[in-house]
């Protein structure tokens, strides 16, 4: 196997699998890493079945997958829960990848303005009661946290995956670049702005912009392009 097809990045599906399933089995990578945005109308692993056991599946959420209660079950009570990424590193085929799933909200934290909220528990205390006791929206679940991302901040990985793009991308955050660096990272793989690109950022890290349905090798070329971007 070519070495830069070990690990392929998937952009946002949003209900159509095949050109991941199709890159799989001429790929035959290590590792997938899905970018977010499935908008699953089924159980992931149901929608994957066609390379469940041929390749190692990981993934971090986008905001879709927090929509309604039902693309958000699909995900996170799927056979394939355990394979998430989000505020952690884990090694993948020889590789540390550090998940970042979610998007800045307003509501929540939304860069560079500070943070609204210290932690989840201090917007809870500062809700009326009737909603303190009810389990957090899926709104404020798809929402980056800032004290989870400052912790986050203190591991060491080689490569970031985010839905979120840095800085470099006209709708990006600057935080996610000084994450980047802070942890050390190489390689930014980011999905949710459906537009393929490469750019090279501050302390010499690769940012990949994966495009919808797009998929991308290690090096950053679009094995499996939808558009041209
Ligand atoms: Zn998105």
């Amino acid at each position: 196997m070519n070495p830069k097809h070990k690990i392929l990045f998937a952009g946002d599906p949003h209900g159509d699998f095949n050109p991941l399933i199709a890159a799989v089995h001429e790929y035959k990578p290590e590792a997938v890493v899905l970018l977010g945005d499935y908008d699953l109308d089924r159980p992931l692993e149901s929608c994957l079945q066609d390379i469940v056991g041929l390749t190692q599946i990981w993934w971090i959420a986008g905001n879709h997958d927090f929509e309604t209660p039902s693309k958000h079950k699909h995900l996170f009570n799927s056979a394939l829960a355990d394979q998430g990424l989000h505020l952690k590193v884990t090694e993948i085929a020889g590789l540390k990848i550090a998940g970042l799933s979610g998007i800045f909200l307003g509501r929540v934290w939304y860069p560079p303005q500070p943070p609204k909220w210290q932690d989840k528990q201090d917007y809870l205390r500062n809700q009326p009661a009737s909603i303190r006791h009810r389990a957090m929206s899926l709104k404020y679940k798809a929402a980056i946290w800032h004290d989870e991302f400052e912790a986050l901040k203190k591991l060491k990985a080689d490569i970031l995956v985010s839905h979120e793009a840095p800085g470099s991308h006209r709708h990006g955050f600057d935080v996610i670049g000084e994450l980047a660096a802070a942890m050390g990272v190489k390689n930014i793989f980011h999905g949710h702005l459906h537009e393929n690109y490469s750019v090279v950022i501050k302390k010499n890290i690769k940012v990949v912009g994966v495009a919808d349905r797009a998929v991308s090798d290690l090096m950053g070329n679009m094995i499996k392009q939808t558009r041209i971007g």
